[in-house]
């Protein structure tokens, strides 16, 4: 295929001129306000190291936008360091749960392994398990969120996990990105089909009596190779797609620009630009009026020159509002802009010209 060997080509390049580093220096976490199931409370975020995410690492090259590999390892990382750096971040935010302990206030946690947290050769079994058993024995704790690819939501694993954590919610979070079979398989590898991604969140819905357990979509906001208005319907269409199948929130990724991506290459060569924050607006306003289950925008990169943007006039503002926004699952309101007239007529265009732009005949640069 050929977006496989380009993405491979470029990775390997990347992981070439990568310098190794050592786990210690790539575990990381914060802290800050968030909507849980149970309502307004607090998150905290925590990123592991691992050695990388194995669909990257393999022969496909991982996915188009990503760069998740870059804080990678690259190399076996033995449980009892993980479980070690894990507690260590962790433990920094011990006066913030008393606090919101004391005010009654909820908090969750997110594990992010770079990858898939339910593969046990990304997280292995052992430092899994231990960062559970902690986890489970910290009443605050009420939420326990982790990434992972489909093939590896897996019935006996989670059968484990409930084991330990007890009646605390666990919810898996799995890159969809597109319902479009030609879009996640051609523009983004994903490497996975509907079905795959179906069967996982079947076997979520199938564990629902006995535990509780919930699942969330990623939906990533203009793959390579889509018009403007093809992302925006794009989106639209798969939070749908995922309400229909059953699962309980989606959160939507609008894309960055990544070093040692292909959607890097594409940029550089002029062929790729990130959304307009109003075309972000128009998804989370259409799908909070359409949909009834919970949608979250990303707002990483908003402003940037490689993230999401408008104009200085109006980015900040309309950042601030959407963060807010995901709070209170409210419309976002803003007031016109003079780049308004400019993202209507990118919107007119309505499909790129696809001859013009040929993955084979993307030069490597
Ligand atoms: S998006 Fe997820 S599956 Fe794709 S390469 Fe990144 S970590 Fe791996
Ligand atoms: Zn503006």
């Amino acid at each position: 295929m050929e977006i496989q060997n380009l993405t491979k080509e470029i990775r390997d390049r990347s992981l070439e001129r990568m310098k190794k580093r050592k786990p210690e220096e790539l575990s990381a976490s914060w802290f800050q306000d968030d909507l849980l199931y149970s309502g307004k409370g607090k998150s905290i975020f925590i990123i592991i190291p691992t050695p990388g995410c194995s669909w990257a690492l393999g022969d496909s090259g991982g996915c188009t936008m990503c760069s998740y590999i870059s804080d990678c390892t690259l190399e076996p990382t033995d449980a009892d360091t993980i479980f070690q750096l894990f507690k260590n971040e962790f433990k920094k935010y011990l006066d913030e749960i008393k606090e919101s302990e004391e005010k009654n206030e909820k908090i969750a946690i997110k594990l992010f392994a770079s990858g898939s947290f339910l593969n046990p050769k990304e997280v292995p079994k052992e430092a899994r398990d231990n960062i559970l058993k902690y986890l489970a024995t910290n009443k605050a704790i009420t939420e326990i969120i982790v990434e992972s690819r489909p093939e590896y939501v897996k019935k006996e694993i989670l059968g484990e996990i409930f084991e330990i954590i007890g009646d605390k919610l666990f919810e898996i979070a799995i890159g969809l990105e597109s319902s479009n079979d030609e879009t996640r398989e051609e523009k983004i590898n994903k490497g996975f089909s509907r079905e795959d991604f179906e069967k996982a969140i079947n076997t979520i819905k199938s564990l629902k009596n006995s535990h509780n357990i919930k699942s969330k979509a990623y939906i990533l906001v203009k793959p390579i190779l889509l018009s403007e208005k093809e992302a925006i319907n794009e989106a639209i269409e798969t939070a749908k797609y995922c309400e229909k199948i059953g699962v309980d929130r989606v959160s939507f990724t609008p894309a960055t620009i990544h070093k040692g991506t292909v959607i890097e290459q594409m940029w550089r060569l002029g062929a790729y630009q990130p959304p307009w924050i109003w075309s972000v607006v128009k998804i989370i306003n259409t799908v909070r009026k359409e949909i009834a289950i919970p949608s979250f925008m990303d707002t990483s990169g908003f402003g940037s020159r490689r993230g999401p943007y408008n104009c200085k006039k109006c980015n900040k503002e309309l950042k601030h509002t959407i963060i807010n926004s995901n709070l209170n699952q409210n419309m976002v309101e803003y007031e016109n802009c003079d780049c308004m007239e400019e993202w209507i007529a990118n919107t007119k265009i309505a499909n790129l010209n696809k001859s013009q732009i040929k993955i084979k005949h993307l030069p490597l640069i």
